[in-house]
């Protein structure tokens, strides 16, 4: 399930930016209808011959005020713990320099593939140059240019190839969700109050070194779960651990392998910037999402707390209207018993098929109801509609000319489905198609 992570290290300004950007291609374009919700470019997905791969660009993650050293040290620390593969770069026109051969020297510890890339051969004539670099003892230097786009597939060819086996990997049937939110509001306190319910049954997945932070459990009523990087919550002591990018790169790492999102909120805390993000995320990769504020403990209520609560989280992510939420506190236990249900429930309807005829009752009927827009006399016609996708539920809507939907009359039909059908906790996709 876990798709293969390959981590970009190098000293700075050798191109490792310029290349991430560039394999990650259009994948990390920004979602423009969700004010404060950008991508982070120090995580991102990308796609070679048949292979999904993670990418993480190492430098991304800035350390602070820490020495030179340090940082590299980080930086290469952070590679050496996530990724299945490890590409560095180095430059080509600025030649081996002293910060490179540290760097490969902090490589020759792990057993984890390293593939070498001369960044900044810009031309062909500059191929002789990439000789000197053998001297790094990581193997054959791969020419590229990540500003012009040269080379990078030969890279890659070379990159897919460490990858691990596929046939590995087998299919399961368990609920995969995971729990994120920003340090301090409560993760590893719910993942323990959940895991120490005494009519939970726990297991460590066998496996990989990457399957282990994974922790499944059964529930009384035979439900399997994965909680997915519970250990990623673990403070291990690392220098690149309180970045918050880090903490960022974590919950979308998590995200991309679960199926369902527990996104936790502090009730003492409020909602801040990172958790947008982070929610921003999980919302464009299609996730099932429950939204937990936590700590409810702790604060001082009266009998409009609760809603004003709510309303505050709606306000603030509206793009997630379909998210229920539960208000618990890991401290005393109150409602988390409600979790596993409410994870299961989500990721039913993240999963659920509608039959056309069903469908397109409720389509006409809408129709009946709020008649299609129309434009200079042209008025929208809507022919059929059908579910082509599921995780999350897809519909496609075939009508004579796509220009005449608008986006209020698009969120309308969307309204109509989900008051037919339960897709709470799940987003759903519309896609308008022309049929001649
Ligand atoms: P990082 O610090 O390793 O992430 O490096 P960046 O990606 O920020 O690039 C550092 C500088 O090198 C920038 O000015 C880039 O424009 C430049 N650069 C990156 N790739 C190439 C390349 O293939 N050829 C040339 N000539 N310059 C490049
Ligand atoms: P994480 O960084 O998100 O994993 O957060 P932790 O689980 O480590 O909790 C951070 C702090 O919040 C700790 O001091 C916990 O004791 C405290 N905490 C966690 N859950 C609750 C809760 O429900 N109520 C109260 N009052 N404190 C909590």
């Amino acid at each position: 399930m876990a798709a293969p992570i390959v981590a970009i290290v190098g000293r700075p300004n050798v191109g490792k930016s310029t290349i991430f950007n560039r394999m990650a291609g259009e994948r990390i374009a920004i979602v423009e209808d969700m004010p404060g919700v950008t991508r982070d470019r120090l995580y991102a997905s990308a796609e070679w011959l048949n292979y999904d791969f993670r990418m993480i660009d190492t430098g991304g993650i800035e350390i602070g005020d820490a020495p030179f050293l340090a940082e590299i040290r980080g930086q290469v620390e952070l590679a050496l713990d996530e990724a299945d593969v490890i590409v560095m770069v180095v430059s080509g026109r600025e030649g081996l320099t002293e910060a490179d051969e540290v760097v490969a020297k902090m490589l020759y510890k792990t057993d984890k593939p390293v593939v070498l890339a001369v960044n900044k051969v810009d031309n062909p004539e500059m191929r002789n140059d990439i000789y000197d670099f053998y001297a790094l003892g990581l193997g054959d230097p791969f020419p590229v240019s990540g500003s012009h786009g040269i080379g990078l597939g030969d890279l890659l060819d070379e990159v897919v190839k460490h990858f691990p086996d596929e046939a590995a990997e087998q299919e399961d049937e368990a609920i995969r969700f995971s729990i994120i939110g920003r340090p301090n509001v409560g993760k590893s306190s719910i993942v323990n109050a959940m895991l120490g319910e005494k009519r939970v049954i726990v297991s460590d997945i066998e496996g990989t070194t990457r399957d282990a932070i994974d922790t499944r459990f059964v529930t009384p009523d035979g439900d399997e779960f994965v909680m997915v990087d519970t250990a990623g919550m673990r403070k291990r002591g690392k220098i690149y651990e309180n970045t918050e990018k880090y903490s960022v790169m974590r919950a979308m790492k998590a995200i991309d392998d679960s199926n369902v999102i527990l996104m936790v909120l502090d009730a003492e805390a409020g909602i801040r910037e990172q958790d947008k993000h982070v929610a921003g995320f999980a919302h464009d990769a299609g996730r099932a999402m429950i939204i937990v504020v936590n700590k409810w403990d702790a604060i001082e209520k009266d009998d409009h707390t609760m809603s004003d609560f709510e309303n505050l989280i709606r306000d603030e992510f509206k793009f997630l209207d379909y998210a229920p939420i539960v208000f618990v506190s890991a401290k005393t236990g109150q409602r988390l018993d409600r979790l596993p249900q409410l994870v299961k429930d989500v990721d039913d309807n993240h999963r659920k098929r509608i039959g056309s005829s069903t469908l397109n009752d409720v389509i006409m009927d809408a129709i009946a109801i709020n008649p299609t827009p129309s434009d200079n006399g042209r008025r929208l016609r809507v022919y059929y509609a059908t579910q082509v996708a599921v995780q999350p539920p897809t519909f496609v809507i075939f009508v004579n000319d796509v220009e005449l939907m608008h986006f209020s009359y698009e969120r309308f039909l969307e309204n109509k489905i989900r008051e037919a059908f339960d897709f709470t906790g799940t987003p759903i996709k519309l896609i308008v198609r022309a049929r001649k």
